[in-house]
């Protein structure tokens, strides 16, 4: 992909990047920016200036704000990043209609977001949702997780976040249809819910009428199952929908695919989820990666509708994105469909979700993960072995012995 829009060349200093200290403009909200302003002695509507200029326009640099007088364009620039990324590669499947895009930090860093278009379709307006990503990395390490592969990095800054909207927005205005983005979901790289403070601000920018202006119900934020940061939510009243990433209702399997059920057990979850949908009148989203022989048995499917059986809650169903060095697969459909029915049949609404971009690995993280090589034979080897094992064990009932990922708490 050519650069986006105003895209800073990264920082080198003795062959490597160094990251850069200023931060990015788009986490700015009205009141800092003016405050700096005025600090400076300027009017305090030039900020409106420099906001609509980031959020809209046409402007790829400071510098080509033409409604601000040179001085300032000259300082702010020493003061602010236009954007704190690089778009490096632009990925297309689905016949366009999935655009994967992987940004490179000013650290040198790797994120990745998702751009899918869903065209109408009868008495349904069509649809732009980006997926964006809220850490580098991931320290949760979930094993059927591209992301989970390649470990923590580093929470991203609230611009960095925001930036990905930015780069999406630019692309769907370069159209000619007059497409615009509908829908953001926090399922890229990375747990949101470990990165919340910045998450937070990032979604008050996001439906800020002053910045991007999208309503509180067009964002999804997605968790593995943080449940401190799931009550702090609750008491903050409705922000976006939540989405849990479950996978298992059954201790001793989500202790492998999700190792925090190893610090936060699922009932916690959901009891923390469901106190959530009672306070907020807001229906919680529950995913489910289906993975052929491991998660997808008809005593799996029990075990979750007994457990959400009566709550405010709606199921999705995925099949796995293919993630190599893992001993898994997705799900069959009929198994799929059968695992639906099961849960329907205790009246939990079931969507079973179609998977986009399977040829470009458009699972989180995977373009990322390729990009940070291969690894070496013997280790995938190694890793298959352990998990086949896992699996099996936990399918038996037996819970992991190993500890709660580090980073977690
Ligand atoms: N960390 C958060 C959000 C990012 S992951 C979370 O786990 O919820 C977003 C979603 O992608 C999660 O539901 C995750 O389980 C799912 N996912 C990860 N790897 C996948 C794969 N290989 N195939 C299908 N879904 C996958
Ligand atoms: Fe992290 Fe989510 Fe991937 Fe698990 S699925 S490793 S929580 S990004």
């Amino acid at each position: 992909m050519a650069a986006s829009p105003g895209a800073v060349a990264l920082r080198v200093l003795d062959g490597k990047p160094v990251s850069d200290p200023r931060p990015g403009l788009s986490g700015l909200d009205l009141a800092s920016l003016e405050a700096w302003l005025t600090a400076r002695g300027e009017p305090a509507f030039r900020a409106r200036q420099i906001l609509d200029a980031v959020w809209g326009g046409s402007a790829t640099s400071i510098a080509d704000v033409t409604t601000l007088p040179r001085a300032l364009a000259t300082t702010l620039d020493e003061a602010f990043r236009w954007t704190t990324m690089v778009d490096e590669t632009l990925v297309l499947a689905d016949a366009g209609q999935t655009e994967k895009a992987l940004h490179r930090l000013s650290d040198g860093y790797s994120i990745e977001s998702v751009l899918m278009h869903y065209p109408a379709r009868a008495g349904r307006k069509a649809r732009h949702t980006l997926c964006i990503s809220s850490q580098a990395g991931c320290a949760v390490g979930c094993p059927f997780c591209a992301t989970g592969e390649l470990g923590f990095t580093r929470d991203l800054e609230t611009a960095e976040i925001l930036d990905q909207v930015r780069s999406a927005v630019a692309r769907l205005k370069a159209r000619e249809d007059g497409a615009h983005l509908t829908n953001i979901v926090f399922m890229g790289m990375g747990e949101p819910l470990l990165n919340l403070d910045r998450v937070l601000e990032s979604v008050e920018a996001l439906n800020d009428p002053k910045r991007l202006g999208l309503g509180a119900r067009h964002i999804t934020v997605f968790t593995s199952g943080v449940v401190p940061g799931i009550r702090r939510l609750t008491a903050l009243g409705p922000q976006f929908t939540l989405a849990i990433s479950i996978h298992a209702a059954r201790d001793a399997l989500r202790d492998v695919l999700v190792p925090l059920n190893r610090r936060w057990p699922v009932a916690e979850v959901v009891a923390a989820a469901r106190d959530h949908a009672v306070a907020t009148g807001r229906r919680v989203s529950y995913e489910v990666t289906m993975i052929g022989g491991a998660n997808d048995t008809d005593a799996d499917a029990d075990a979750l509708a007994n457990l959400l059986r009566g709550d405010l809650a709606h199921v999705n169903l995925i099949p796995m994105n293919p993630v190599a060095h893992t001993p898994w697969t997705a799900s069959s459909m009929p198994v799929i469909e059968a695992f639906a029915a099961r849960l329907q049949a205790v009246g939990i609404p079931v969507t079973i979700r179609r998977n986009r971009g399977q040829e470009i690995g458009a699972a989180c993280g995977q373009l990322a993960a390729e990009r940070a090589g291969e690894p070496a034979a013997p280790a995938v080897a190694w890793r298959r072995k352990r998990l086949e094992a896992a699996s099996a064990k936990a399918l038996l009932g037996e819970r992991s012995e190993e500890p709660v990922p580090a980073g977690v708490d």
